[in-house]
C-alpha cells in the first residue's frame, strides 16, 4: 500500500517539476522554479485551494509583484486556475462564483444572506489561485474557511483591481474581460496619461519611419517604467499611452522615472531641436472597468480628467492633481525637483481644479 502511495507520489511529483519547467519561457530562474516546485509538490493542500497570492509570495520569498506575474504565467501553462472570488460585505461570507472575468456582473447577490451589492473590484473581488488538480489532487482539507480567513487577517486580499494592472495578464490574457454592457466598479485608480509634443513636426523633420522607431523605442521604456511600478498600459492613442495603477504614489513614481528616462534617452541627439518632449498627467479617482471591443478598458469623469490634466502638461514636467496631495510633500523633499500649485479650469468640469506642476531643476 505504501508502494502505492510513493508512486503515485512520485508520478504527482514528476508533472509538477515538468509542468513548472514550462515556465523557463517566461524568464524565471532555476531557484525560482525549484522554489516554485517544491512549494507545489510538498505544501500543505490548504496552501493551494483558493490560495492568497501574498501567502505564496512569502512562502517563495518574492515581492507580490513577482509571485503574480508567477502565478499568471502557471495559468496560462494549466499549472493553477484562477479564482475571482466575491466577499459579501453584509455577512463576510465568500462566494467562490467566477472562474473567469466574464462570469463577473456589475451587481451580485450574496448566496448566503441574499444582499445585493455592486462588484467592487477593490473591495469585494479578490483573486485567489488553486492548483489544477489534474496536476495533483486535492484532500477535502484543503477547503478550509477558518485557515482562509486567517492569511486574509495576516496579509489583506488581493483585490481584482491588482491583478487588473498586471501588465503580464494584460499580455497573456487580452481577451479576458467582463460580460459586454457589465461594468465593474473601482473605487480607487491612478490614471496616467502621456504625449509627444510637437509629434507633428517630429514626422517632418525625421521623416514617417525614422520618427516611428523613436516612437517606439520611447514605447517600450515607458511600458518597461509602468510596470516596474506595479501598473499596467491600458491602451496607445497615437504617441500617447494610458496607463493605471492601483496605488497614487506607484503613478507618480513611473511618471518621475519616466521624465529622467526621458531625458538620457535624448542624449543620442546632437542638439535639443531634435528632443523627444514627453508631456505627463496623473489623476485619480473611481472608474468603472467595461469591455470594449473585447479588450478591458476604463471610464468615467476620473479618465477624463486625467486626459484633460495632461493637456496641461506643456512638456519636461508632470502635471497632477490635488488627489494625489498626500504625495506632494514627500516630492517637495526630493532635490532637483521643483513643484508649482496653480488653480485651473478644465473643459468639461464645471469647479475649477487644483493642480501641482512638477519639474526637474537639472
Ligand atoms: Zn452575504
Amino acid at each position: 500500500m505504501l508502494k502505492l502511495f510513493n508512486s503515485s507520489k512520485h508520478k504527482t511529483d514528476n508533472a509538477i517539476a515538468s509542468a513548472v519547467k514550462s515556465l523557463n519561457q517566461y524568464g524565471f530562474d532555476t531557484t525560482e522554479q525549484e522554489n516554485f516546485i517544491n512549494f507545489l509538490q510538498i505544501q500543505d493542500s490548504r496552501f493551494l485551494y483558493h490560495a492568497n497570492p501574498r501567502l505564496i509570495a512569502n512562502k517563495l520569498q518574492l515581492s507580490e509583484r513577482k509571485t503574480l506575474k508567477l502565478l499568471v504565467t502557471a495559468l496560462k501553462e494549466g499549472l493553477v486556475t484562477l479564482n475571482w472570488d466575491i466577499q459579501c460585505p453584509k455577512c463576510r461570507g465568500i462566494d467562490f462564483a467566477a472562474t473567469q472575468l466574464g462570469n463577473l456582473k456589475t451587481w451580485h447577490v450574496c448566496p448566503v444572506c441574499q444582499h445585493k451589492h455592486e462588484s467592487d473590484a477593490d473591495q469585494q473581488v479578490r483573486v485567489t489561485f488553486s492548483i489544477d488538480e489534474r496536476l495533483r489532487p486535492l484532500s477535502k482539507e484543503a477547503n478550509d474557511p477558518i485557515f482562509r480567513d486567517q492569511i486574509d487577517a495576516l496579509y489583506g486580499a488581493v483585490s481584482g483591481h491588482r491583478l487588473l494592472t498586471l501588465q503580464m495578464f494584460r499580455e497573456l490574457f487580452p481577451r479576458e474581460t467582463i460580460p459586454p454592457n457589465e461594468s465593474l466598479l473601482i473605487r480607487q485608480v491612478t490614471i496616467l496619461f502621456t504625449d509627444l509634443a510637437g509629434s507633428t513636426a517630429l514626422y517632418s523633420q525625421k521623416g514617417d519611419s525614422h520618427a516611428y522607431s523613436l516612437v517606439r523605442q520611447h514605447f517600450d521604456f515607458l511600458f518597461e517604467l509602468v510596470d516596474l511600478h506595479n501598473g499596467a498600459v491600458i491602451k496607445t492613442i497615437g504617441d500617447a499611452i494610458m496607463a493605471t495603477f492601483t496605488s497614487p504614489d506607484d503613478g507618480l513614481k513611473a511618471a518621475i522615472a519616466m521624465q529622467a528616462k526621458m531625458q538620457d534617452f535624448n542624449r543620442r541627439f546632437e542638439s535639443p531641436e531634435q528632443y523627444l518632449i514627453l508631456k505627463v498627467g496623473v489623476h485619480s479617482g473611481p472608474c468603472i472597468s467595461v469591455n470594449l471591443n473585447d479588450r478591458s478598458d476604463y471610464f468615467g469623469t476620473t479618465v477624463n480628467t486625467a486626459a484633460r490634466v495632461q493637456g496641461l502638461s506643456e512638456g519636461n514636467d508632470i502635471v497632477f492633481t490635488s488627489t494625489l496631495i498626500t504625495q506632494v510633500k514627500a516630492i517637495k523633499a526630493i532635490k532637483h525637483y521643483i513643484c508649482e500649485e496653480s488653480s485651473e479650469v478644465l473643459k468639461g468640469l464645471s469647479e475649477p481644479v487644483t493642480v501641482f506642476r512638477l519639474r526637474a531643476t537639472k
